[in-house]
């Protein structure tokens, strides 16, 4: 009798069982040890007694790309559909800073901690979190989540580009001095292209060993306007922040075309919420890695507007998803965006959306060799989702982490 007959193995069946690319044939049995580790995806007929027969859907688990962790305190606190330029105010007035005391201190580390529950409570697995502030690493050290660490500067101002640069890699050097886990990953990320000036994307590109970068990219139109032309709604930020930047007369180009060259073609760039990408920005060739992260539910907060995914799709792009943070988003769950997706993008098959929640996710955090998908010997987590009808979610489906 070898070790191996002590080791307790699961086996699961549902209605439909999504392998992290495809749906299996129907029947299929997925067994994996007492941790989670899967040991092999069999037919019905070869697996054995003791199947666990389960209602819904069984998928691993799902990866947020984007998400801001540090700004949970700010859940239902703004407005909705206000458009993109007053929700960048409030959130600047609105954020809590790594100097805040007491009260404000201990509120925002116990929303902190709430949300990331919620998250492994609504199945996700790994996250892609954007930071500003050193706020979130308390809870991250605990291990329960697997994070990549973007650590985010902005400053329009080329003469600032240098100390803006400085002040973020202080917050790198806390996330890497504090970090130990397996695949912990930090890298250093402009926040917006209305947001980083020329100089500064050049120091975040030649950042050494940052291959992977994400960007807010053309969250709205007045962004576009803004990069072609100096003019529109974004003054009325850089008047709230008290910036002069009569020296910005707009480059002539959108803004994806813009900033696109700073990066080298061995980098992976994440572009996030892309409500106002069209078919021209899409042309550009060469250069970075792209993968374009959906994140409709806060679309609809900010703006009620959604990216145009039969665009992306058609041009086969790599698609990922995110919550973004509870400043936009009344959760953090990424059954919830799947969701949305299917009702406004119905021609979407489930598996697709499944694969951009999981597999795809997994692959762009760098994560797949342990995450979004059940093969043998990965440990991917593994997610019931309830109250399927016809191969779709309803309202009513839930996302249940079984190990
Ligand atoms: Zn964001």
């Amino acid at each position: 009798m070898g070790l191996q007959t002590y080791i307790k193995m699961r086996k699961f069946s549902a209605d439909y069982l999504f392998t992290g690319r495809e749906m299996a044939a129907e029947g299929t049995v997925l067994i994996t040890k007492d941790d989670g580790t899967v040991e092999a995806i069999l037919p019905a007929a070869d697996a054995g007694e003791g199947v666990e027969a389960l209602p819904g859907l069984l998928t691993p688990g799902f990866v947020n790309c984007h998400c801001h962790l540090e700004l949970s305190h700010m859940k239902g606190l703004l407005p909705e559909k206000t458009g993109m330029v007053d929700f960048l105010i409030s959130v600047i007035r609105g954020r809590g800073t790594a100097t805040a005391q007491g009260e404000e201190m201990s509120q925002i580390l116990t929303a902190i901690a709430g949300a990331e529950e919620s998250m492994l409570h609504n199945g996700i697995v790994a996250v892609g979190d954007i930071c500003n502030t050193s706020l979130t690493l308390k809870q991250k050290v605990e291990g329960r989540l697997n994070y990549h660490n973007f650590i985010e500067t902005m400053g329009f101002i080329e003469q600032t580009a240098p100390d803006r640069l400085e002040a973020a890699v202080k917050i790198f050097g806390e996330f890497a001095g504090a970090y130990s886990l397996p695949i912990a990953a930090i890298s250093l990320v402009p926040h917006a292209p209305y947001s980083v000036s020329p100089r500064l994307f050049g120091l975040i590109a030649n950042f050494p060993g940052n291959q992977l970068i994400t960007i807010h990219n053309q969250e709205s139109q007045a962004e576009n306007l803004f990069c072609q032309t100096g003019q529109g709604d974004f003054l009325r930020l850089y008047q709230a922040l008290g910036l002069d930047i009569s020296f910005f007369s707009g480059s002539g180009q959108r803004s994806m075309a813009g900033y696109l060259p700073h990066f080298y073609h061995n980098q992976t760039l994440l572009l996030v919420h892309n409500v106002d990408t069209r078919e021209e920005d899409l042309a550009w060739k060469g250069g970075p890695d792209l993968c374009f992260c959906l994140c409709p539910n806060a679309n609809l907060y900010i703006s009620g507007q959604l990216p145009d995914v039969d665009l992306l799709m058609r041009h086969g792009c790599r698609i990922v998803l995110g919550t973004d943070s509870l400043a936009s988003n009344h959760q953090l769950d990424i059954l919830e965006e799947m969701k949305t997706l299917q009702h406004h993008f119905p021609l979407v098959p489930t598996e697709i959306l499944l694969r951009w929640a999981t597999s795809n996710g997994a692959e762009v955090l760098q994560m797949d060799g342990i995450l979004g998908a059940f093969d043998m010997g990965k440990q991917p987590g593994v997610v019931l989702v309830s109250g399927m009808e016809e191969g779709k979610f309803t309202k009513r489906s839930k996302a249940h982490r079984l190990i």
